[in-house]
């Protein structure tokens, strides 16, 4: 496939930069495939309408997604420029999106070998650090090290299948048998034993010595432990699914890809999906792509971009880790003393919680083992420590891990959503929460919303106001509270404020309609009576046609 030269991307991205992001309409500044768009028809659009629109683009279908309905990834023909075909079908009203196939890095890099040690785990002042600057791994340990039933993708550079310290713990397919040349399980893909490469579109999802990074990241996930080899992953059973998308120039891959992984991820039984990858481009495909997925996704925050020196998500957004889905679990690095890494990027509204980042040893391919640092290394501390509570727990709900994983982090008052660094042995600790639906009219509220009970805002009970400045304010008891509402095509923005301090500004809009969804989630409240304040901002998205903000619904965790 043709990608836009490094280069140009180095120009583009200080560009960037020095226009603070504000982009005008129409121009594509981040990397993108050349050549493909990714283009989701409405509900009502017949094939015969999906062909008149490719042929209006001069496109053809290369793929069509079942984890996004009527999602399918076009490739145009020679003479027909991306932003002119997102132009053109911007303006067919069968058409709900249509975006670049934006370009993805992994998020971390090899460092200095000789600080190889398993510090994040269990630091004991080896690597010159603080004693316990760690995530309590041998005392999560005495309570669970891992089970074979939880599946961990790895959507990542591949992960190198043979490496004494993971092929017992890397999952196959069930449903395919081996070499036979059929799709036995019908998914697609033929003889995926081992999950799948996307970008080469074969069944080998090896990693390579070039980029070493989804090996890395899997030994950290589910390092086989306890065998008198090299290092212990957080799980020593896990099973760990071979997903390969970032092949490309620089550790690269496309959202098509992408989607493509996590489709497969989530239709062949993973619970937990690992993102040590990221972007500033937002994409639609993929949020909807994740959503769907019903995976907890856990993704890294992001490294500073091309200065190195981590930035602020909550201004300057990173993707897939800002996407506003409560199954989506963002991760910042932390170094041995329990300080942030200078790479990582943080965020009070929009990074979770931190993990273990800095000179990090882990699996890299040919059975060797070496030191990486990103936030790609602290992502899968917490995607191992996720898949420890579910060891515990298989029954709890996304929501139920992402609370105990915040609730269990070592406060640092770190610029994140939880203030502190993972602790898998406090998260096991914890009893598991329960959540009450309280419609509105069931807890304390004081505003003047209007109230609705059959509304076309999201089926189901609440209230309702456009009024610039109009406040709902409900009382609850709890750690934790969600506001639950829909995202349409005629909603505007509101400022939350838990406790009267401002959150963030939430953005209603979405180009279709999306029923019941946790438009605003925080798991990381100290127990206890609080207070969440929803104001509408009398602003909207440009491309809303109104300024309407609901409520159907307050969750609250007790
Ligand atoms: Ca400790
Ligand atoms: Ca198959
Ligand atoms: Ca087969």
């Amino acid at each position: 496939m043709g990608i836009r030269g490094f280069a140009s991307f180095l120009v583009i991205f200080s560009l960037c930069l020095l226009w603070g992001g504000d982009i005008s309409a129409g121009q594509y500044t981040d990397e993108y495939s050349e050549g493909e768009v990714l283009v989701k028809f409405g509900p009502r659009a017949l094939d015969g309408d999906m062909k008149a629109a490719l042929k209006q683009v001069n496109g053809d279908i290369k793929k069509k997604f079942r984890v996004v309905n009527n999602l399918v990834r076009i490739k145009l023909r020679p003479g027909m420029s991306v932003p002119d075909a997102i132009n053109l079908l911007a303006k067919n009203p069968l058409v709900v999106y249509a975006e670049p196939n934006y370009l993805r890095y992994a998020s971390g890099v090899p460092n200095d070998p000789d600080f190889g040690n398993l510090w994040g785990l269990d630091n004991t002042g080896q690597t010159g650090g603080t004693p316990d600057a760690d995530v309590d791994a041998p005392e999560a340990w005495n309570i669970t090290t891992g089970s074979s039933q939880n599946v961990v993708a790895v959507i990542d550079t591949g992960i190198d299948l043979d490496h004494v310290d993971l092929a017992a713990n890397i999952w196959t397919n069930p449903g395919e048998i081996a070499g036979n040349g059929i799709d036995d399980d019908a998914n697609g893909y033929v003889d995926d034993v081992y999950g799948w490469d996307f970008y080469a579109n074969d069944a080998d999802p090896n990693d390579t010595t070039a980029c070493s990074h989804g090996t890395h990241v899997a030994g950290t996930i589910g390092a086989v432990g306890n065998n008198d080899a090299g290092v212990a992953g957080v799980n020593w059973q896990v099973k760990l699914m071979a997903l390969r998308f970032l092949g490309g120039p620089f550790c690269s891959g496309t959202d098509a890809d992408s989607i493509e992984a996590i489709q497969y991820a989530s239709e062949k039984g993973a619970r937990i999906a690992n993102a040590s990858w990221g972007g500033s481009a937002y994409s639609k495909s993929v949020e909807d792509a994740i959503r769907n997925s019903g995976l907890l996704f856990i993704a890294a925050a992001g490294n500073g971009g091309l200065d190195g020196v981590g930035d602020n998500n909550d201004a300057k957004p990173q993707y897939p880790s800002n996407y506003a889905l409560e199954n989506i679990v963002a991760v910042a690095a932390t170094d041995h003393n329990d300080l942030r890494a200078s790479f990582s990027n943080y965020g009070t509204a929009t990074v979770d919680l931190a993990a273990p980042g800095v000179d990090i040893l882990s699996t890299v391919p040919g059975s060797l083992y070496d030191t990486f640092s990103g936030t790609s290394m602290a992502t899968p501390h917490v995607s191992g420590a996720a898949a420890l509570v579910l060891a515990q727990d298989p029954s709890l709900e996304n929501w139920q891990v992402i609370w105990k994983l915040l609730q269990g982090t070592d406060d640092l008052g770190l610029q994140v959503l939880s203030g502190g660094r993972l602790n898998a042995y406090d998260s096991l600790l914890l009893a598991s929460p329960l959540k009450t639906r309280n419609e509105e009219t069931l807890l304390s509220y004081s505003g003047s919303w209007s109230s609705y009970s059959n509304p076309s805002f999201s089926g189901g009970r609440g209230r309702v106001s456009r009024q610039a400045q109009a406040a709902a304010l409900f009382t609850f008891t709890g750690s934790g509270v969600k506001w639950v509402s829909a995202r349409a095509r005629n909603l505007g923005k509101a400022d939350v404020y838990l406790d009267d301090v401002f959150m963030q500004t939430v953005d209603l809009y979405y180009p279709g309609t999306l029923y019941q969804q946790a438009v605003y989630s925080n798991l990381a409240l100290d127990p206890g009576t609080h207070t969440i304040k929803i104001v509408v901002k009398g602003q909207k998205n440009p491309k809303s046609r109104g300024y309407y903000v609901p409520i159907d619904a307050i969750d609250v965790v007790q």
